[in-house]
């Protein structure tokens, strides 16, 4: 009996026609200073941070996108990394105004792709840390607007980047957390994800634009912001930082 062909998770393409590689499920740019002495890939457990697994590399699965599908989004995965994180090449720079980081003149398909992909990764890679993430319906309607290059409107999927400056002086940006779901206070489904030093809140509904946290999201003009707390964010409880009711 022959073997049936693998595919591109995205696109669909099959093998042999073309070569089907391993990919990061987590963004690539989350591993940087991940890796201890040893080279192990460290990570820590939802609500038990002080537990560490070491793994010989981080969470990636084999044989999921083709050349291009991966080429195609690691060049929106770039243009985040420069974005967030102050790559010289990237001439944006955000304002701090009342506490939380704002960005403008953003590129919106290049950011909004790159975000969208994130969850579609999550929820279509069989990789046990994202089992988590079941997006029903919504997975393949991520994987047509991502392998079409479409972003959708600022309400569609939106993200709310959130980082805790408490937590960062604690870890730096060395963390990463499997996502988890939970209901935010408003009723909406959202799956949490930590890594790259922020916690990034994916919002699957059908009314994120009456969310309070909407102003925070990702428009079409090129703006968004990063919000800033020192609270515990969603299920995740930093050891050393005083206990407060989640939002
Ligand atoms: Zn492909």
């Amino acid at each position: 009996m022959s073997r049936e062909p693998q595919r591109c998770t995205l696109c669909g393409a099959s093998e042999p026609e073309v070569h089907l590689c391993k990919s990061h499920i987590i963004p690539e740019f989350a591993y940087g200073g991940l890796y201890d002495s040893s080279h192990k890939f460290v990570e820590l457990q939802t609500g038990s941070p002080q537990r560490q697994v070491r793994r010989p590399t981080g969470l990636y699965q084999r044989k999921f996108l083709c050349d291009s599908c991966e080429g195609r989004l690691s060049v929106h995965e770039q243009y985040a990394d420069e974005l967030l994180y102050g790559r010289p090449r990237c001439p944006i720079r955000p304002q701090l105004i009342e506490g939380d980081l704002w960005f403008h003149g953003i590129d919106y398909p290049h950011f909004k792709l790159f975000l969208l992909s994130v969850l579609w990764r999550a929820g279509a890679c069989s990789v046990p840390e994202f089992s988590e993430v079941s997006l029903g319906p919504h997975q393949e309607n991520l994987r047509r607007l991502v392998s079409s290059e479409t972003p959708g409107m600022w309400s569609d999927y939106p993200c709310l980047i959130v980082h805790c400056p408490n937590l960062t002086n604690l870890v730096g940006r060395n963390f990463v957390i499997p996502p988890g779901s939970s209901r935010s206070g408003e009723g909406h489904r959202t799956y949490c994800f930590a890594f790259g030093g922020l916690f990034w809140d994916f919002f699957v509904s059908g009314h994120t634009a009456r969310s309070n946290f909407s102003k925070y999201f990702l428009r079409e003009e090129g703006r968004f912001a990063v919000l800033r707390t020192d609270k515990p964010w969603r299920r995740f409880r930093p050891p050393a930082i005083e206990s407060s009711p989640a939002l």
